[in-house]
């Protein structure tokens, strides 16, 4: 049986389920995490996070409930959605009066901050650029940080050598010794036979560490055959 959940009084009590559904608000048909009638509250489908994860949300809970910046995002939050939003009685939809950009300058006014930063993607660096212009004009100072800081190439954290192991693997299973000479490595050697043992012995390690990287992810499995390990695609 699993533990018992009560953490709020339009909520029934839940018991954390043995095996959990994740959620998928995307695909709910009902939304009755915002029910008109609280009794209805408990009518989503059987991936609804109140039916699996009552234990997480009694702690979110109770993170909001503690003094705190936690607490303080939410308080305010809350109070700009009454400002900035309304449902006319009876209704269902919700009328805006400010745009999202108003909001985050009167949300970050709300919390005191002077100081706002924006990590933007490279492909919306003009947008980051206006944005940054419009919080200034209303007295912030701003920074900006693209996603390409510090100019590091994808093959520098080994994406370039993932894909090489899981190439090296689609034609069956293999050793980390017989995959570590498929992949390219940065040396002066035409061919894997003429590495150095000090060479091939990083090469296989670091092999190794990319291969069991993809095993975590579920996409290589290993299995032991006369005493070798063997790695295959999942
Ligand atoms: S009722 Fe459950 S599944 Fe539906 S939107 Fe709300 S939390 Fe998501």
């Amino acid at each position: 049986m699993g533990k018992k959940i009560k953490y709020s009084k339009y909520v029934p009590e839940q018991e954390v389920p043995e095996v959990r559904k994740p959620p998928q608000c995307n695909d709910c048909p009902v939304v009755a995490c915002w029910p008109h009638d609280p009794a209805d509250v408990m009518k989503g489908p059987d991936f609804c996070a109140l039916k699996n994860y009552p234990d997480l949300i009694e702690k979110a809970k109770e993170i909001y409930l503690k003094e705190g910046i936690d607490r303080e995002i939410q308080l305010q939050g809350a109070r700009l959605e009454g400002i900035s939003s309304s449902t006319p009685p009876g209704g269902t939809e919700i009328n805006m009066t400010l745009t999202r950009i108003e909001e985050a300058i009167m949300f970050c006014k709300m919390m005191g901050w002077k100081k706002v930063g924006f990590a933007h993607c490279i492909g919306m660096i003009g947008e980051a650029m206006e944005l940054s212009a419009i919080f200034k004009a209303r007295g912030f100072e701003t920074y900006q940080i693209c996603c390409k800081v510090g100019a590091i190439e994808k093959t520098e954290i080994g994406i370039a050598r993932l894909k090489e192991v899981i190439a090296a693997l689609e034609d069956g299973e293999k050793t980390t010794f017989q995959v570590a000479p498929c992949i390219t490595w940065d040396i002066d050697y035409r061919s894997w036979e003429l590495f150095p043992a000090g060479q091939k012995w990083f090469a296989v390690g670091e092999t190794l560490a990319h291969i069991k990287y993809l095993e975590e992810q579920g996409m290589v499995r290993r299995e032991t055959q006369e005493n070798k390990i063997l790695f295959s695609l999942a």
